[in-house]
């Protein structure tokens, strides 16, 4: 209580100043990153920008996931050298970017991204630092690209845990902005002022629920408080961003607590406008809940998701709406769903992209839906070598979990893939005339999806 007093006073007394940072050097002996953790192609170029005369530290995930006991997905490098020096140090790099120009190292399938400390051009008069670090009215870093010391680095970063920097040199781990407090008492914190960090990124929202539910971390109270209010702000980053952003969220094996995190805090409205309203308007989100569960259990087994099927379960309940209110107005099933499925792409890709690629599949798995339960004669056999079964397959599936669908036809598909010819000659000969019927909606009578 007397905490949450006094964060709220520090932060009416002084919150939009920088943060003043305070550094402190922990020893080899006093925190569990090991080198065996981290993997040769990072070791090799920290090694190497050291060899030649910067500074380099493994900085961000690599060494939070580390200090958890986990394993980081990938590893970045922080370093004194300028992007066009690593470039010349490692012939297999790229430079990328044009917000933030950085450097991917890349080992085979292995990238190692490398960026160059980043000063804080606000605190300069410097006319070419601010040529170089812009805003937009809204208060977004349209670039960044001053560069700086690493405490001025470190400030530039997000959350307080993933402003450590790990020196290969001497085996310490560097904490500027408290991130070993923060990891221990397991809680998410912004460094500087939330609202000013919200508004210069306001990608961060989505990257404090990502890292929440990743780690089981709470949002610390200052960090958590402006986010609602702020939401919205999401709808000025690039749809190509923000589709990354949602692969990133729910393809790191917590999609379904993220789902929740984001609906908390009114986070799904930016990135899919047309569920949020359909959901608030009482549509049932059993579906999504089930497809993030499987994809959650998919990715603890090593297997792969597509972001087809991910953006097929979250828009499931718009093309709901959409669907069901063409029918609504005399439009035969199939044209309508036809229209509603166009319709509710047309409007996604105003929020996030959805790279042609995927869109495709995504519709193929939603026009499957009500082809499964068509099955006679020849139908079930040319249906099953449709490239997209197995994902529609497993589609019918969810939503028979969901409690959408009356259980059975999945089953039916199920034994169907399994059975030899006289076994699918005999599954084919069961069918009844009508297939299995599906449930009614609680709210709308006459519901004729199926
Ligand atoms: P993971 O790679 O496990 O998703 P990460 O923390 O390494 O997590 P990255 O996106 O790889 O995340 O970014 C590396 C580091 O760069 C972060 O740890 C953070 O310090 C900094 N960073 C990334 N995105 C931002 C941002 N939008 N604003 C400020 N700092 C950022
Ligand atoms: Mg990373």
């Amino acid at each position: 209580m007397l905490k949450q007093v006094k964060q709220r006073l520090s932060r009416l007394l002084g919150g939009s100043k920088p943060q003043k940072l305070v550094r402190r050097d922990i020893p080899r002996d006093e925190h569990s990153v090991s080198r065996s953790a981290i993997s040769d192609p990072a070791k090799k170029v920290l090694h190497r920008l050291n060899k030649a005369g910067f500074e380099a530290y493994l900085v961000g995930g690599g060494v939070r996931d580390i200090l958890l006991g986990g394993q980081p997905k990938d590893f970045d490098v922080a370093t004194s050298a300028t992007p066009e020096e690593v470039h010349a140090l490692f012939r297999n790099s790229r430079l990328i970017g044009r917000r933030f120009r950085i450097v991917h190292v890349l080992f085979g399938r292995e990238v190692i991204e490398v960026t160059t400390f980043r000063g804080n051009a606000t605190d300069t008069t410097d006319d070419s630092a601010s040529d170089q670090r812009k805003t937009s009215e809204h208060g977004l870093l349209l670039r960044d690209n001053v560069y700086g010391s690493m405490e001025e680095d470190a400030l530039r970063r997000d959350f307080t845990i993933n402003a450590l920097y790990y020196c290969i040199r001497d085996f310490t781990v560097i904490d500027f902005a408290g991130g070993v407090e923060d990891l221990n008492n397991r809680q998410l914190r912004l460094i500087g002022d939330p609202e000013t960090r919200y508004r210069e990124d306001p990608v961060r929202m989505l990257r404090a629920i990502r890292f929440a539910a990743k780690l089981d971390f709470s949002i610390e109270t200052g960090t958590e408080a402006p986010i609602r209010e702020l939401a919205p702000l999401l709808t000025h980053i690039p749809a190509a961003r923000l589709f990354d952003e949602v692969l990133k969220l729910f393809s790191a094996g917590h999609g379904e607590a993220t789902y929740e995190l984001l609906r908390s805090y009114d986070l799904l409205a930016p990135l899919f406008p047309e569920t949020a309203r359909a959901l608030d308007a009482g549509e049932p989100d059993e579906l999504i809940r089930q497809a993030l569960r499987n994809t959650d259990a998919r990715i603890r087994q090593g297997k792969s998701v597509t972001p087809y099927f991910l953006f097929a379960a979250m828009l499931w309940p718009a093309l709901q709406v959409e669907w069901r209110r063409r029918q609504d107005q005399g439009e035969p099933i199939q044209p309508a769903l036809h229209q509603a499925i166009a319709k509710v792409i047309g409007r996604q890709i105003q929020a996030t992209s959805i790279p042609k690629r995927f869109s495709g599949p995504m519709k193929e798995i939603w026009e499957l839906q009500m082809r499964l339960p068509r099955r006679q004669g020849k139908r079930a056999l040319t249906t099953m070598e449709h490239p997209r079964f197995r994902a529609a397959y497993d589609f019918l599936l969810v939503r028979e979990s969901a409690g959408e669908l009356e259980p059975g036809l999945g089953g039916w598909w199920t034994d169907f893939q399994a059975c030899d010819d006289r076994g699918r000659e005999r599954l084919l000969s069961q069918l009844s005339a009508s297939g299995p019927k599906p449930r009614r909606r609680r709210r709308k009578p006459g519901n004729r999806n199926a």
